[in-house]
Order: structure tokens, then sequence, then C-alpha cells
């Protein structure tokens, strides 16, 4: 029943927590956003219309139920709040602050037309931060334990949401991972400023402390083969997500200072994480006093952009075949990056990387779009006679990933996986075409977003459950 705390967004104008200034930001990694107060969060949660058919909750790939936990937060009942958030989602606190929310739960806000939508990813990282202060969340204890075990390759968010879920039920849950730490993107992909890395590494100990183990430095298909693994466990989840990088072609493209986006963002991390890292120590992986181009225009680009200008490169541009309206990546981001004094080539693609030995300069010409094609997006046209050249010391690419050849890494031919080599699985099943073996997550849907890969790794956890159910039924009955 709604309270009459609620519909406040008559007379209470939009308010997100504050935005560190453009300047002060460019000097650090931190988060860009501070965080609600008590009063600022009651206040714009009780902006919520509670409306009869919610969007906000429709929209979100978790179907979170967003309503009641902004009710709850406006009646000051946090605790109650935190429990409705956690229900559906392992890691509210990360979606809260890396969640595209402007094309998800706050872009279809019912509200949104005239009054400006709820601030509910602000809202979500209120509660569980106070939820962490508070002690409210707490390392999984299950009912009781079970005997059978599953094997998770990837501890990015679809491997460890299904994990923690899987505990819940009290299976053996083993995650095998090829780098040192947990999180997959979340720790070597996504930069500080979006998201810190205490709060991925807070998380990952939380479920190592629910029983969860952690098996670092694996990397499945080298340290440890596929058969291995199956007969090691009853059941096995892949989810390794997508880290081929996409391939730019046009001439020159083998000059040194030419990077992909993965490798600079991964090395950044490290350096935040304090490890040792050559690459950046030397000055290859490093933007400062250089002036930087960056080509794509998704998030992973608006990443590069906004670490090379934290990195103190002397100039940031960023190049993209289509226009402001047509970017893939979050607006939110764009702003963001356009505050910090980022410059944005639109419609333009690079045509030759200039430069000897090193590169020089990326020479590009101008892009038009055309008729849409059969997804819907217009075509970039190029313009005759309209090459330029943009001067560089250090060329980005960032146009997507792909997944690698999985079948030939596991040594499983009997894997299938589509056209686009992301893997094949029965959509009701969730299993691969190898018996008891699932998979979920970017691997399977292609890059996407964390929220996806949390929904994907928990779907997955359902059905392994199905699946170990029905074995175990099956076996009873046969030894009946
Ligand atoms: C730069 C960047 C920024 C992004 N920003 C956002 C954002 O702001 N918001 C958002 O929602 N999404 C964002 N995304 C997308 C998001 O990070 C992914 O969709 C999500 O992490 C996918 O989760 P996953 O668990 O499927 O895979 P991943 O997070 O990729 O995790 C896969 C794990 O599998 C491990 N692995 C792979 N192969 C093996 C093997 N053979 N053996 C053992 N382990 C293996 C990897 O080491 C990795 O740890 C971003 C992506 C990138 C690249």
């Amino acid at each position: 029943m709604t309270t009459d705390r609620m519909l406040k967004f008559v007379d209470t104008a939009k308010r997100s927590p504050t935005k560190r200034s453009a300047d002060e930001r460019a000097t650090d990694f931190g988060e860009i956003y501070a965080e609600f107060d008590a009063a600022g969060a009651g206040e714009q949660a009780g902006r919520c219309s509670q409306c009869g058919v919610p969007f906000c909750q429709v929209h979100c790939p978790l179907h979170n139920n967003i309503p009641d936990w902004l009710m709850l937060t406006a009646e000051g009942r946090l605790e109650e709040a935190y429990e409705v958030a956690s229900a559906t989602n392992n890691f509210p606190e990360i979606c809260g602050r890396i969640c595209p929310q402007d094309r998800l739960c706050e872009g279809n806000c019912v509200i949104e037309k005239g009054f400006e939508s709820v601030t509910i990813g602000s809202v979500e990282k209120y509660i569980t931060e106070k939820a962490f202060e508070n002690g409210w969340v707490k390392p999984v204890v299950p009912p009781r334990e079970r005997t059978e075990s599953v094997g998770i390759i990837g501890g990015g968010p679809a491997g460890l949401a299904a994990g923690e879920q899987l505990r819940k039920r009290g299976y053996q849950v083993h995650v095998y991972d090829r780098y040192d730490r947990m999180g997959g993107l979340l720790i070597y992909g996504i930069p500080n400023f979006k998201l810190e890395k205490d709060v991925v590494e807070r998380r990952s100990a939380l479920l190592a402390d629910g029983g969860v183990n952690y098996h670092p430095n694996t990397e499945v298909g080298v340290t440890v083969s596929m058969e291995e693994l199956r007969a090691r466990h009853d059941a096995v989840l892949i989810a390794t997500g997508v880290y081929k990088a996409r391939d730019i072609q046009c001439p020159g493209v083998g000059l040194d200072g030419i990077y992909p986006a993965l490798d600079y963002l991964t090395a950044s991390n490290r350096k935040g994480l304090g490890d040792a890292v050559p690459a950046f120590d030397d000055g290859t992986l490093n933007a400062a006093g250089k002036r930087v181009l960056v080509i794509g225009g998704g998030d992973t680009a608006m990443d590069c952009v906004r670490t090379a200008v934290r990195q103190g490169a002397t100039s940031v541009t960023c190049l993209y075949r289509r226009d402001r309206a047509n970017m893939p990546g979050s607006q939110r981001e764009v702003a963001n990056a356009e505050d910090e004094g980022v410059v944005f080539q639109w419609l333009s693609a690079p045509e030759a990387f200039m430069g000897d030995r090193r590169v020089t300069g990326v020479r590009s010409h101008r892009i038009r779009l055309g008729v849409a094609d059969a997804t819907g997006r217009q075509t970039p046209q190029p313009i005759e006679d309209s090459s330029f050249v943009i001067d560089c010391d250090m060329a980005i690419t960032a146009l997507g990933f792909d997944p690698e050849d999985l079948p030939s890494a596991f040594g499983t031919a009997e894997l299938k996986v589509s056209r686009w080599g992301t893997i094949g699985i029965d959509f009701r099943s969730m299993m691969t075409s190898l018996d008891g073996v699932f998979a979920a997550g970017d691997i399977v849907r292609g890059a996407s977003l964390v929220v996806w890969a949390v929904r994907d790794g928990r779907d997955a956890a359902d059905r392994i459950h199905d699946h170990l159910t029905a074995k175990a039924a099956g076996a009873s009955r046969d030894a009946a």
C-alpha cells in the first residue's frame, strides 16, 4: 500500500548525489559520484509514483522489485529495502553503480516525461552501502550441505552469481579463473572511477566466506582440461566472457603505439590495484604526456578516453563512425567524457595509421549515414574527398569483442557454437551440447551488460539444480 511518503515527484525535483567537478576527478581514479545521505535517499525514493505497471521493473533484466524498495527507503526501513533489493540481485551495489540506468530502469520510469525519472541507481547503491555498514549483508549459510559439486569456469559476474545461488542450495561450488583475482571484467575491465575495486573484492570475499571455493590462476584448457573438470564435478558451468578484440583493417595497423582497449584498461586497473605492471611503468600502456586517439563508440571506448584523461594525456580524441544519437555507449558516460575534456570526432572513420615505426596520426574520412540496414541502423557511407589527419602518439582500438574459439581451447570439438562463436545452449535447460555442461553470460549472449550476466548466472544455477535433482531422482529409481 502506498504511504503518504510517496508520489512526491509532483513537488520534489530530481536530485542526484553530488558529482565531483571534472577538474577534480581528472586528478584521480576515485568514483565520481558521492553517496546520498539518509535524507537525500529518502526524499528521492519518495518521488516514485508507485505506478500500477512498474516499467522500471519490467525493463530491468533482473526484474528487481524497484517500487517496493524505493517505498521502504522512503519510510526509512533500510534493512527491509536491502532484503528486497538483494532478493533478485546478487550484486546490487555493483548494478547501482554501473548499470546503464538511462537505458533500463530510469529510462523507462513512468514519471520520466515532464518530471524526470527517479534516481533508482543511486538509491540502490545507497541501500546496499548502508547494508554493508550495518552488517546486514551476510555470507550464505545453506540449510543443508549437498555432496554434489559444480565447477564454474570464469569468476566474472555470471560465474559468481551462479556460484552464490548454488551455494544457497548447498552445492559444493568451485570457481576456476585464469586471472589471479575474481571478478572478471568488474576487476580488470571496468575502471575504478565507475566501480572501485574494493567494492568488487568485498563481494568476492563474502562469497568465499559463504563456502565458494576459488581456484585463481587456473586456465581451463591449459592448467586443467575440460575433461578433468567434467570428471571432477557433477555439473560444469562455462562463464568465460568474450575477450577476442575485433581487429581494425587498415594500412599501418601494425605500427608501435596502437593497442587494444582491454590491454590498456587492464594495465591501468592492475596499476590501481598495486600490481607491478612493467608495460605501464615503461610508458608503453600509459597515456601520460601523450596525444591519445581512441577509435570506437561503446562503453569500452568511453572507459579508455576517461582513463587517458586521468593518466595525464595532453589531449584525448574519440573517433566514431556514427553520430552521437547512434552511439552504442551510455549517453551518461559520453556526457561525463565531454565534461572531462574529451573531444569527439563524430561521423568519422579511420583510413590509415600514419608513421614509420610508431604511430604519429590517423588519417580518417567523414561519414554520412545512409539508409537503414536489416537491423534498422543507418549504414555509414564514406564521403568522397573528406580525408583529414588527427595527430596522435598513442591509438587505442575499442571496436568490440568476439568469443575465443572455445571448442579448440577446451579440446571439445563436440561443444556447439553459433556462427559468431558464442556457445549454443538449449534455451530451456541452458545446457550446451555436452551433457551436464551449462553456459551463461557474455559467452552465450556476446558482449553485453553486468546485469544480464547476473541474470544468466542465476538462471543457470536454477537449471543446474533441476538437472542434478532429476539425475539424483533417476539414480534412486535405478537403485530401487
Ligand atoms: C571496458 C568494459 C567496460 C564495461 N562497462 C560496463 C558497464 O559500465 N556496465 C555494464 O553493465 N557492463 C559493462 N561492461 C560489460 C560487462 O563487464 C560484461 O557484460 C560482464 O562482465 C560479463 O560477465 P561474464 O561473467 O559473462 O564475463 P566476464 O566478466 O568477462 O568474466 C569471465 C571470466 O572468465 C575467465 N576466463 C575466461 N576464459 C577462461 C578459461 N579458459 N579458464 C578459466 N577462466 C577463464 C576470465 O578470466 C574472466 O574472469 C563493460 C565491459 C568492458 C570490456
